[in-house]
């Protein structure tokens, strides 16, 4: 494809029209089971930030005003649209982000979801009224679009973490530009196609691709029309982001990183049990921020269950996303691999047993097999860091007091799984771990109607459920002396 026609299916989407980057530089998008260049995209500099926010403040107003019911008419379009092409768009995340297609086809109807919940959200957004105290006057509490807004996403789920800010986003009534993953902004722009046909009005959803990040955020937060941050992304650059947003005290979500326990307890069915954490591990190759990353097997059923979880994992399909039968793709990048065998040799070397894996095969795509390792030491590094790769780490443990304790042992606090028949344990126990969202004797955690978001530094604010909308929305509390 030329220049102009690359520009045209994945150009820059300012104020409606797709572009060039001012600088005329490109992005080479690479598929991370070949390694070969998949397509390419505009780097976006700071000019283009600056007419981002220009084409987002100008369609404002309008928006802003657009009765609710046509706001959700216009989100329950980008569902339908978004269904109707559920397939296509899953073999481009399959393709682009490398993750096996039945988890590509999740994440789609996942994200499109995010329209139809945000479409019956955008019509229920409550305020209030109360007679104050004294008597003096009326309180009248009132909601609205917070303003314009920025959004980061990561290359993970390149679909879902989009969909799940820009729905409540719209829903709102606030315009938004959106920054994607340099690793993955194919789907991004695939799905600003949608946004126009489903009827959103022209610099309503911008897109912007850059090398340069920092920069470009940094200018836009520096806007004073920029009056939101939604980020989602690393604990590291999420702390950063909020260092720059401090600057002009602008609000912020932060959606970060997590280091989700296990803990599965002795009278746990161990069925259920290895199927959730077949979900919880190997979701998107294990490149989840809800991915199951330390495994608290209770000493009574551990070896049954090691010997059954390494089963499980060396029967999977290992291949390109694409292929149909395909169970765990490849990893997004050589870093990334890089990092997931330094956190198995370090295992190793402290005393953990390999059970399966641990050796990346030769040849193109940055592939890591499925990996078990049992009687991970505390000690470990990937007990202390998001491993974001297909490798279980096993740890043995004794009482409930000791795989609290063990669990809430991180800086993290997203997501955890507890496995038990007794659901006065699951429940006394979920209580007790430090974390946003708790998932009780099932592997998957994320619904578009429940609130997802993380305690301690796994992150700020929540997305879906009721709690996604308010945080595009500022509380305006009028005195009223009626
Ligand atoms: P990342 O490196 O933090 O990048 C996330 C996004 O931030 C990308 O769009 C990235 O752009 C951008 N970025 C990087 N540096 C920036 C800067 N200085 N200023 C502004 N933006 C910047 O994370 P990732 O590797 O893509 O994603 C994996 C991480 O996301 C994991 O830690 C995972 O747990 C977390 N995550 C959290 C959730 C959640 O809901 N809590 C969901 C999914 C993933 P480039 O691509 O150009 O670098």
């Amino acid at each position: 494809m030329d220049r102009n026609a690359l520009a045209t299916a994945y150009g820059l989407l300012i104020a409606g029209t797709r572009r060039a980057a001012s600088s005329g530089g490109m992005i080479p998008v690479l598929d991370p089971s070949t390694e070969m260049v998949l397509a390419e995209v505009p780097d976006a500099t700071i000019e283009d930030a600056a007419a981002a926010v220009e084409a987002a403040a100008k369609a404002a107003p309008a928006w802003a005003a657009t009765p609710s019911r046509r706001r959700s008419e216009i989100l329950r379009r980008c569902f339908e649209l978004m269904t109707a092409r559920a397939e296509e768009l899953a073999v481009l995340i399959a393709q682009e982000n490398g993750k096996a297609l039945r988890d590509a086809r999740g994440e789609v109807a996942y994200a499109a979801e995010f329209f139809r919940w945000n479409a019956e959200e955008a019509v229920r957004i409550k305020g209030d009224f109360a007679i104050a105290p004294s008597g003096a006057n009326r309180i009248i509490i009132d909601h609205q679009p917070i303003g314009i807004c920025v959004l980061i996403t990561p290359w993970n789920f390149p679909a879902a973490m989009a969909t799940r800010k820009i729905g409540p986003a719209l829903a709102a009534g606030c315009t938004v530009i959106l920054k994607p993953a340099t690793e993955t902004p194919l789907t991004a722009y695939a799905l600003a196609a949608l946004y126009e046909e489903a009827g959103v009005p022209p610099g309503v959803v911008n897109v912007l691709t850059t090398r340069k990040p920092g920069p470009l955020v940094a200018a836009m937060l520096a806007d004073p029309r920029v009056r939101k941050l939604s980020f989602t992304g690393s604990t590291e650059i999420g702390r950063t982001l909020l260092a720059e947003a401090a600057k002009h005290v602008t609000s912020c979500s932060m959606e970060l990183g997590g280091n989700a326990p296990v803990i599965v307890f002795d009278d746990a069915d161990l069925d259920t049990a290895i199927e959730g954490v077949m979900v919880a591990k190997m979701r998107n190759a294990g490149q989840a921020c809800t991915a199951a990353n330390r495994i608290y097997v209770q000493s009574g059923i551990y070896d049954a269950f090691a010997a059954r979880l390494t089963g499980r994992m060396l029967a999977l399909a290992v291949g390109p996303g694409t292929a149909p039968e395909t169970e765990c793709g490849p990893m997004i990048s050589a870093a990334a691999v890089g990092k997931i065998e330094r956190l198995v040799q370090d295992a190793t070397a402290r005393g953990a047993k390999l059970l399966c894996g641990g050796a990346r095969p030769a040849g193109k795509g940055f592939y890591y097999p499925p990996t078990v390792l049992a009687d991970v030491p505390p000690t470990a590094e990937m007990i202390h860091e998001e491993i974001f790769g297909p490798v279980a780490a096993l740890c043995r443990f004794e009482s409930e007091d000791e795989a609290i304790a063990r669990a809430n042992d991180t800086e993290y606090g997203l997501s955890a799984y507890i496995f038990t028949r007794d659901v006065a344990r699951g429940l006394r126990v979920a209580r007790q771990i430090e974390s946003g969202m708790i998932a009780l004797n099932r592997g998957l955690v994320s619904d578009p109607a429940a609130p997802f978001g993380g305690v301690k530094q796994s992150g700020l604010g929540r997305e879906g459920g009721t709690d996604g909308i308010y945080e595009f929305l500022e509380t305006k509390y009028i005195a009223a002396a009626l």
